[in-house]
């Protein structure tokens, strides 16, 4: 289970749920089966509140990363209704 945060530059030690997010994925576990089946894994991670404001988790061949997060605040104030003046 999760311990820390997953922002390998912060790692803050996860001691309240309800702080920060959890991402959960499905990945693929070990070698495959005889009949050409991986088993699967749900891997969890958690950001702490301050990382999760501006950074997200992926997932990508290369496994699970931290990434910023594509949609900031200053995006989302930044929408101006312009098209409603005509
Ligand atoms: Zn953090």
């Amino acid at each position: 289970m999760v311990s820390h945060c997953a922002n390998p530059k912060c790692a803050k030690p996860l001691h309240y749920l309800r702080e920060g997010r959890i991402f959960v994925f499905d990945v693929a576990a070990g070698e495959a089966d005889r009949n050409g089946k991986r088993s699967r894994r749900m891997d969890h991670y958690w950001l702490c509140g301050v990382c999760s404001q501006t950074m997200e988790m992926q997932q990508s061949e290369d496994g699970v990363r931290v990434v910023a997060r594509a949609r900031s605040r200053v995006q989302e104030i930044a929408i101006v209704p312009s098209a409603m003046a005509s």
